[in-house]
């Protein structure tokens, strides 16, 4: 009997098909995308963080590649007069070799952003990384304040961590965290990390100075509405950021526009697009079933 053929079985009809789902999440493949979807975040009045594609790189190649997309992404940026920022993983730029390469990079990357005059976050990644990736920031933070570091409210570190950071006034981005840890150093259950979340937000809001940038990235509109009821009425109001990934909540961006907050869209683009698109898919129930059922109408 002749074997049907499904889309599903040819690779490269698979990959059009998860790009397909995947541009709900990513700007595209090149740069001239990021420059576009960034123009659109900036007509819907937010500002935008872009971040290319890429982590756990092992050859220099991909190493210096990421470095001087960055570095062009920054001037694509100001060529285009786009609000706008860039976001950098650690282990992208070196840090899964070894920590002088990570550190000179960015060092490289941050003295761009500052003839640039654009902000640098550096995000953060699996606890491997945290210890290292805390020291980079604090030897390039002083020598550009415009940077900032990720907090992430699943591991029980953040907090002495966090306390630490804010001792040198860093910038801080806190976020719930998008790895998997064990029980001893990492939170398991949501409720737990939601209410570390709301803890270390808490303890940013009353011990932020007003020159310091915090910004709230989570798209659960439980803890987004604390944090407006926290604000209320404090000064360093001016210096929060809503941040939110690209195709998620789009309403939630809009009201909190509307209402005059500072919302940032974090914008991935790149060729290495599958495994953050993965990480997106499984984070929530419904886009795994809208996964399967593209699956299986393809
Ligand atoms: C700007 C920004 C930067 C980030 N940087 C880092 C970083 O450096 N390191 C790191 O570990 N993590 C980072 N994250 C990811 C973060 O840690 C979480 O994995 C991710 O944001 C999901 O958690 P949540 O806070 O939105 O809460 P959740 O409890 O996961 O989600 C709350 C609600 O948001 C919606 N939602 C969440 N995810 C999806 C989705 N994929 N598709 C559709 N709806 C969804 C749903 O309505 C859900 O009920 C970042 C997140 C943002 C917004």
């Amino acid at each position: 009997m002749e074997k049907t053929h499904s889309k599903t079985n040819d690779p490269a009809m698979l990959e059009r098909l998860l790009f397909g789902i995947s541009k709900r999440w990513i700007a595209g493949y090149a740069a001239k995308d990021a420059i576009s979807a960034a123009r659109k975040s900036n007509e819907l009045g937010m500002s935008v963080i872009l971040n290319y594609l890429g982590e756990e790189n092992l050859e220099n190649l991909l190493i210096r590649k990421s470095v001087s997309e960055y570095l062009t992404i920054m001037d694509l940026l100001d060529a285009n007069n786009i609000l706008g920022c860039i976001s950098i993983k650690p282990s992208q730029v070196g840090l899964a070799i070894n920590y002088d390469l990570c550190l000179r990079n960015i060092y490289e990357i941050s003295e761009h952003a500052t003839k640039a005059g654009r902000f640098v976050w550096i995000d953060m990644e699996s606890l491997r990384y945290v210890e290292d990736t805390i020291s980079i920031y604090l030897d390039i933070f002083k020598k550009n304040r415009r940077t900032g570091l990720v907090i992430q409210s699943y591991l029980r570190r953040s907090y002495s961590d966090l306390m630490h950071l804010m001792e040198h006034g860093a910038n801080i981005r806190l976020v719930k965290g998008a790895y998997s840890q064990d029980r001893i150093n990492a939170f398991q259950a949501t409720r737990e990390i939601d209410n570390n979340f709301s803890m270390l937000m808490r303890f940013m809001v009353d011990h932020f100075a007003s020159d310091e940038i915090l910004a709230i990235a989570t798209h659960d509109s439980k803890l987004v509405k604390e944090a407006i009821s926290l604000l209320k009425g404090r000064e360093i109001i001016k210096s929060i950021q809503f941040q939110f990934l690209k195709g998620i909540r789009d309403e939630l961006k809009r009201e909190l526009v509307h209402n005059g907050f500072s919302v940032w869209e974090y914008t991935p683009y790149g060729e290495r697009w599958l495994l953050y698109s993965a990480r997106r898919i499984r984070e929530r129930k419904r886009n795994i079933i809208l996964l399967a059922k593209s699956l299986i109408q393809s």
